[in-house]
């Protein structure tokens, strides 16, 4: 049973939407498109995993969390998947990637060899698993559990093959997770009883922390100016869409809409952060009436400030409305 369903990346969706709003001639284009691509396939692959997962055929109950935030103490983790079992309790670091892999097991160093032979370090999932099972521990030991997390590494991509593996983790291909699950519940114990499976996924959904919000636009340093406006096709991703008839009509493939800027406010939260005032909303909307722009953010924002020049409102997060936009990037 799926305790927590993974949901849309903030950082995927608001690199998506910038990538797509800033020329290629910028000079931060390149890393944002180059950061963009990696927290794609990091999203793509947690996918692939919740897919593979739910082949799972397990003889006893089991409680799924996808994209846990907690925190215990002054740490603070993102874990990609955890599985709470009456005999065990796994963490599943996802990795997404291609080429030839490395786990240096004297200076912990994780890298990959590149068609040179240079090596690329990276973030060591070793290290992200110890920081895992750490906190999941001690939140364990702070219910009066006597158990600790197994950490898993899966790596996704069949273009991505380990060289050496890890001395401290278990690494393996993603074609194997099912069966290795499966294995491990018929070669271990029941150390819970299922009814404390289900409230410990619960009291752990309890500790989950909303994704903190970043104005990626001040992340990359990009001045507003350098930003494109308008309201994207819900169709065909297309910005701006031009404004007809009290609705907007898509000039690539003729779609129109009488809400698509709804998808657009939710990219301005993302871009921007959560504060919008009327000015900023037509502007970026590329509407030519205040007016509208209030009505807009009266029935779809909340009101933070009424009496300034420009009423100043609160977008809240709402990123399953970008849901059509971010298939269609996974897609691509
Ligand atoms: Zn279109």
């Amino acid at each position: 049973m799926i305790i927590k369903k993974r949901g849309i990346p903030g950082a995927f969706a608001g690199l998506a939407s910038l990538v797509s709003r800033i020329s290629e001639s910028d000079e931060v284009f390149k890393r944002i498109k180059s950061d963009y691509k990696n927290s794609r396939a990091g999203f793509a692959g947690e996918l692939k995993v919740d897919n593979f997962l739910e082949e799972l055929e397990l003889k006893m109950p089991y409680y799924v969390l996808q994209n846990l935030n907690i925190r215990v103490g002054k740490k603070e983790v993102q874990i990609d998947t955890v599985i709470i079992h009456p005999n065990f309790i796994m963490i599943i670091e996802i990795k997404n990637m291609r080429g030839e892999f490395y786990f240096d097991p004297v200076n912990k160093h994780f890298y990959r060899l590149s068609d040179v032979g240079k090596k690329e370090g990276m973030r060591n999932p070793e290290s992200q698993l110890s920081r895992s099972t750490t906190i999941i521990n001690s939140f364990l030991r702070g219910k009066g559990i006597e158990m600790s997390a197994n950490g898993l590494i899966v790596f996704v991509s069949r273009a991505g093959i380990v060289m050496q593996a890890s001395e401290k983790r278990e690494t393996i291909p993603l074609d194997s997770l099912v069966e290795y699950i499966e294995f491990l519940e018929n070669r271990t114990k029941r150390v819970m009883p299922t009814e404390k499976c289900k409230r410990l996924a619960l009291e752990l959904l309890a500790e989950d922390r909303p994704e903190e919000l970043v104005s990626i636009v001040d992340f990359y340093n990009v001045s507003i100016d350098k930003v494109k406006k308008g309201v994207r096709c819900p169709e065909c991703s297309t910005i701006p869409m031009l404004r007809k008839h009290s609705r907007w009509y898509c000039e690539k493939c003729g779609k129109e809409s009488r809400d698509a800027h709804l998808n657009t406010l939710k990219e301005y939260r993302l871009l921007f952060g959560p504060e919008i005032t009327s000015r900023s909303a037509i502007e970026f909307m590329q509407h030519n009436s205040i007016y509208f722009a209030i009505r807009v953010l009266n029935n779809n924002a909340e009101i933070k400030k009424a009496k300034a020049r420009y009423r100043l409102f609160q977008i809240s997060d709402e990123k399953h409305l970008l849901s059509e936009f971010i298939w269609a990037e996974l897609k691509n």
